[in-house]
């Protein structure tokens, strides 16, 4: 992008329609930022809510959760974390 090559009555539509463009990402970036602020719950999964004779208890913040849930059903009970399966953790997630 340099500025100033094209003669008069173009470049200003092109600086315009730049304008334009930096306008909407900055809106783009603030929303993603926010986002980011929003301050994470802590949740808690109690394998034996979920149906399983077991003690194995994970808690954090929600993706961390499902993570550790995904690799616990994985390797101790056989069971593949399916959107079903994830909906039901979500189901018994606890708020710490
Ligand atoms: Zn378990």
């Amino acid at each position: 992008m340099v500025p100033g090559s094209s003669p008069g009555g173009t470049t200003s539509k092109i600086k315009a329609s730049q304008r334009c463009g930096a306008f909407l990402f900055n809106i783009l970036a603030l929303t993603l930022r926010s986002n980011q602020q929003k301050p994470k719950k802590m949740k808690s999964v109690c394998c034996r809510d979920l149906g399983n004779d077991c003690d194995f208890t994970v808690s954090g913040e929600i993706d961390e959760v499902m993570d550790a849930v995904a690799r616990h059903a994985k390797e101790f009970h056989k069971i593949d974390v399916t959107p079903e399966v994830a909906e039901a953790v979500k189901g018994v997630m606890k708020d710490v």
